[in-house]
């Protein structure tokens, strides 16, 4: 089902008064009553927030590695256990590549779609 506009937000989209600015919108404004001008002032700013933001879990990511001898590229491996049929464990080694990403660091494994936690990895000798 998608969004429904509130009675206040169809009143704000009439054309009239910007409500962040104050200028004439007669061709109407957004659900928050701003003129184009403020809205797509507000898009690129949340936009340029959001790339901001990535871009910071980035450097914390490869200062991550960086703390731990890695660079962002490195192949890295771990050891994981896999839980056997009868309650065995079985180990084996686990290779990826050191990431990062708007999650911060993170491992990729070739095939695997899922960004494993860095903390078990270490350089692969
Ligand atoms: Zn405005």
């Amino acid at each position: 089902m998608g969004y429904r506009l509130t009675k206040a937000e169809r009143e704000l989209m009439k054309p009239g008064k910007c409500t962040a600015c104050g200028a004439d919108a007669p061709t109407g404004r957004n659900s928050a009553g701003r003129c184009y001008r403020c809205h797509n002032a507000q898009y690129y700013q949340r936009k340029a927030d959001r790339a901001a933001w990535r871009e910071e879990q980035r450097r914390k990511g490869r200062e991550y590695w960086a703390g731990r001898g890695v660079v962002v590229g490195d192949a890295v491996e771990a050891i994981v256990s896999d839980m056997l049929t009868g309650g065995l464990l079985a180990c084996r080694v686990l290779r990826g590549v050191a990431r990062v990403g708007a999650a911060g660091a993170y491992v990729h494994v070739p095939g695997d779609a899922k960004q494993y936690e860095p903390y078990r990895f270490k350089p692969a000798v």
